[in-house]
């Protein structure tokens, strides 16, 4: 080859690497958050790694663990000594965000101490400590301190007996869960339970709307979006604490109700729920990467839902919650350059929450819309402000019902005060 041939060569490859370079640092292009895995907005179909339900008994200890349930994960189990176990846990998915659920039952032929390692030897480390029921997953709280200790993995002292114990990263709330919960609501005749469309697996994305008649002209809109990332229950019980909150017999929420109606979609994910997924859905996508392309079938159901909103004369969106749950609690508006109607709602609602509950410790991280999560393609869509509203993982679960219940008390005095202004204007 002719050097003059190979300089040419060459000067095609940095350009090249140039021009590779450039795209992934253009801000317009979005190719996912600091600790998402590489790919995260490619949302076309995956596979996903089974997990296998069993139950193994070591017979020299008495000792029984378990994952054949819905939303339990652990991959592999073996005894490493007496009364000592590693449980391996590995995602659906890798390389995958580090939100390691695991879950388990373990019980004995006699009362004994045995101790558990919870191993990541593929990817993740220790995140969420553990969470115990002792009544068939009915009623759950955090693991004593003094018997965990947490490091890349997680080591467990746990007091096993013949009566079942029940080990998670967080409360295990599966569909069967959420459908009890829906049931308990649609007994109020302004509550009406119906499906968006079905998961990969074939099983229900709800859709609950709270809507009573009303004299008014013009109904506002609220939609809510919950439980797109299975692991992320503090999110979840907030959210649905905040749905029941405005689904209330308070004159406050009966007087929100002649103004707005609520579109929820409390369980984004059903199949990552009841798979145990650390992030995604059956076919491997994180939900919240798919909203430019609407290639899942669950944010297709949800955008099918929600589109011929935008043809109602009598129906405007004013507003969108995505709940979720990471290591701190926070909110993440759209940056106040963006015109958004209302404008900078996210942040007033904030200041108030701030103000009535200051324990929680509320933070603001304003963000641009170039991503394809559901909060920016609401506004995209309808030019309504939206926030993705994340509570902390630990948070002691009385203050996350107090924020679910109190953050809605302050919504809806504000969101009034919003359409009588649009109105008056
Ligand atoms: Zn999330």
């Amino acid at each position: 080859m002719k050097l003059q041939k190979i300089h040419f060569i060459l000067f095609q490859i940095v350009l090249i690497i140039l021009f590779a370079s450039c795209r992934s640092t253009d801000p317009e292009v979005f190719t996912g958050y600091a600790y998402d895995p590489a790919g995260v907005t490619e949302t076309s179909d995956r596979e996903i790694i089974p997990q296998h339900k069993r139950t193994i008994g070591f017979l020299s200890d008495g000792v029984w663990i378990s994952n054949e349930f819905p939303g339990s994960r652990a991959s592999d189990i073996y005894r490493t000594d007496d009364f000592q176990y590693t449980i391996e846990i590995r995602p659906e998915i890798s390389p995958v965000n580090n939100s390691p659920w695991y879950g388990f039952k373990i019980w004995s032929s006699d009362t004994a101490r045995v101790t558990v390692e919870l191993a990541y030897p593929e990817e993740g480390r220790q995140r969420y400590t553990p969470k115990i029921s002792t009544n068939g997953g009915m009623d759950w709280k955090p693991v004593d301190p003094k018997n965990y200790h947490s490091g890349s993995s997680g080591i467990l002292e746990l007091d096993v007996s013949q009566d079942t114990l029940w080990v998670s990263a967080q409360e295990i709330y599966t569909t069967e869960h959420l459908s009890v919960w829906l049931d308990s609501l649609s007994e109020k005749s302004y509550i009406r339970n119906s499906t968006a469309g079905y998961s990969h697996q074939g099983r229900p994305v709800s859709l609950l709307k709270i809507s009573e008649p009303s004299s008014k002209p013009l109904k506002g809109v609220i939609i809510v979006y919950n439980r797109q990332h299975p692991p992320e229950i503090p999110g979840y019980i907030a959210g649905l604490k905040f749905l029941e909150t405005v689904a209330g017999d308070t004159k406050l929420a009966s007087r929100f109700r002649d103004y707005f109606e609520v579109w929820a979609f409390p369980m984004m994910n059903p199949d990552g729920a009841d798979n145990g997924h650390w992030r995604t859905n059956a076919a491997g996508v994180d939900l919240n990467r798919d909203w430019n392309y609407f290639r899942q079938p669950e944010t297709a159901a949800v955008q099918k839902t929600l589109l011929p909103l935008k043809e109602k004369p009598n129906r405007k969106v004013f507003y969108a919650i995505d709940f979720h749950s990471t290591g701190r609690t926070l909110f993440y508006p759209i940056i106040k350059e963006i015109q958004t109607f209302p404008l900078h709602f996210t942040y007033r609602w904030a200041d108030e929450i701030k103000a009535a509950l200051p324990e929680v410790d509320l933070d603001v991280e304003p963000f641009d819309i170039v991503s394809p999560i559901a909060k920016n393609w609401t506004f995209k869509t309808f030019g309504a402000d939206a926030v993705t509203f994340e509570v902390w993982d630990e948070m002691p679960r009385d203050q996350v019902r107090q924020l679910g219940v109190r953050s809605a008390e302050l919504f809806m005095k504000l969101m009034i005060e919003e359409y009588q202004n649009h109105i008056r204007n």
